[in-house]
C-alpha cells in the first residue's frame, strides 16, 4: 500500500462528511524536517528540541541552536513548526551539564526534567528563548513548554520569553511577527486546572506517552508494562474527551502529538473525540490519511459518545469491528 499512501499525499485530511483534519509531524532533528515534503504534512506539530542537546558533546551554545531553528524555519517555508522548549534531565540527562549534588533521581520521568529544569536553569531558557526569537524574524514563533503542572509555570516560562523579546526589542533587532505560546498537557493534574490554564494559551497539546504513564502510574519504558495498558481504555479516552471539550469551550485549538495519534484504530478513536489536530511520526501520515479520507467522523462520534457512557465494553474489539463494518 505504499504507492496508495504516496498517491494520498497531496490529497486534503479531509474526511468524508468534510471535517478537516490539521496532519502534522513530529521531527527533531534537521534531517526529519524533509519529511514534510514527502508526507504532504501541514507542518511540524512537535519539534523535540533537545535532540540538539543529547546528540552533542558539550552545550550547544545559542548561536548553534539558533542556526538549527533556522534552518528548520526556512524549510518549511509557510508551514507552521511548533518549537518545544528542551525537555531534559531525568532519563535524559546530559552528561556536560553540571549536576547538582542531590541528583541521584529514583523516579526520573517524575524528577527533575523538562520546564521544572529550565525555570531553574534560568541560563539555558534564556539562551534558548533568545535563539527562537531571532530564528522566527518576521514570520511566527510557535512555542511550547513541556511537563506543565501547574498554570504558574507557564506564566514564568511564558514571562521569560517576553521578557527576551523586550531586550531584543532594545537591541534593534529584528523580531517574529507574532508569538503563539502553548503548554503540552503531560500531567494529570493539570486537567483539573484548564479553567485557569485555558484563557492564557494560544493552543495545547496532549502528550500522550507522558500523559499515560502518569495516568496508569505504569513506566512508558518498562518492557513488562508495555502491553499492559491499552490507549484504547475508558479511563484514557474519557480523560482526553474532557480535555477536548474543555478547549472547545475556552475556543483553544488542541491537538495530541503523542505516538497514539500514529496507531490508525487509535488515530480514529482521537478524531471521534472530536481532535482535529494530529502530530504523529512522518510514516504513519500515509496510514492515518487513508483512514481520516475514508472515515465518516460524525457517525464515528455518536457511537463512541454511546461506548464511553457504557463503559464496560471492550473499547478496542468494538472499534475494530467498527472500522470493519464502515469499511476504513
Ligand atoms: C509525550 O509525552 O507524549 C510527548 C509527545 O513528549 P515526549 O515523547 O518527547 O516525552
Ligand atoms: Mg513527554
Amino acid at each position: 500500500r505504499r504507492a496508495e499512501f504516496a498517491a494520498m499525499r497531496d490529497l486534503p485530511s479531509e474526511t468524508k462528511d468534510g471535517a478537516r483534519v490539521e496532519l502534522m509531524v513530529n521531527a527533531g532533528l534537521r534531517d526529519d524536517v524533509a519529511a514534510l515534503d514527502v508526507t504532504g504534512a501541514d507542518g511540524i506539530g512537535l519539534f523535540r528540541t533537545e535532540f540538539q542537546f543529547l546528540v552533542s558533546a558539550t552545550m550547544p551554545q545559542r548561536e548553534r541552536q539558533q542556526r538549527l531553528y533556522k534552518d528548520v524555519l526556512d524549510t518549511a517555508g509557510d508551514r507552521p513548526v511548533i518549537f518545544r522548549t528542551v525537555d531534559i534531565g531525568g532519563d535524559k540527562a546530559l552528561p556536560y551539564m553540571r549536576q547538582d549534588e542531590d541528583n541521584t533521581e529514583e523516579n526520573p520521568a517524575m524528577g527533575w526534567r523538562a520546564l521544572r529544569l529550565s525555570l531553574e536553569r534560568g541560563g539555558l531558557m534564556k539562551a534558548q528563548a533568545r535563539a527562537l526569537l531571532e530564528a522566527a524574524a518576521g514570520r511566527t514563533l510557535y512555542v511550547m513548554f513541556p511537563l506543565i503542572s501547574e498554570p504558574w509555570e507557564f506564566d514564568e516560562a511564558q514571562a521569560l520569553f517576553e521578557k527576551q523579546r523586550e531586550w531584543l526589542a532594545d537591541q534593534r533587532k529584528k523580531l517574529p511577527n507574532a508569538i503563539r505560546y502553548g503548554a503540552m498537557l503531560e500531567v494529570p493534574a493539570l486537567a483539573e486546572v484548564l479553567d485557569i490554564l485555558l484563557p492564557k494559551l494560544d493552543f495545547l497539546s496532549i502528550g500522550t506517552n507522558d500523559l499515560t504513564q502518569f495516568l496508569f502510574a505504569a513506566d512508558r519504558a518498562h518492557p513488562k508494562l508495555a502491553e499492559r495498558y491499552d490507549w484504547l481504555s475508558i479511563a484514557i479516552l474519557r480523560f482526553i474527551a474532557r480535555v477536548v471539550r474543555e478547549c472547545n469551550a475556552h475556543d483553544v485549538p488542541v491537538g495530541v502529538c503523542g505516538e497514539m495519534g500514529g496507531r490508525t484504530l487509535e488515530a480514529m478513536a482521537l478524531l471521534g473525540l472530536g481532535l482535529r489536530r494530529l502530530s504523529i511520526t512522518p510514516a504513519s501520515v500515509g496510514p492515518v490519511k487513508a483512514m481520516i479520507r475514508s472515515l465518516n467522523v460524525e457517525e464515528l462520534q455518536v457511537f463512541m459518545t454511546g461506548l464511553l457512557k457504557d463503559g464496560t465494553v471492550n473499547v478496542r474489539d468494538a472499534m475494530t469491528q467498527w472500522a470493519k463494518d464502515h469499511a476504513i
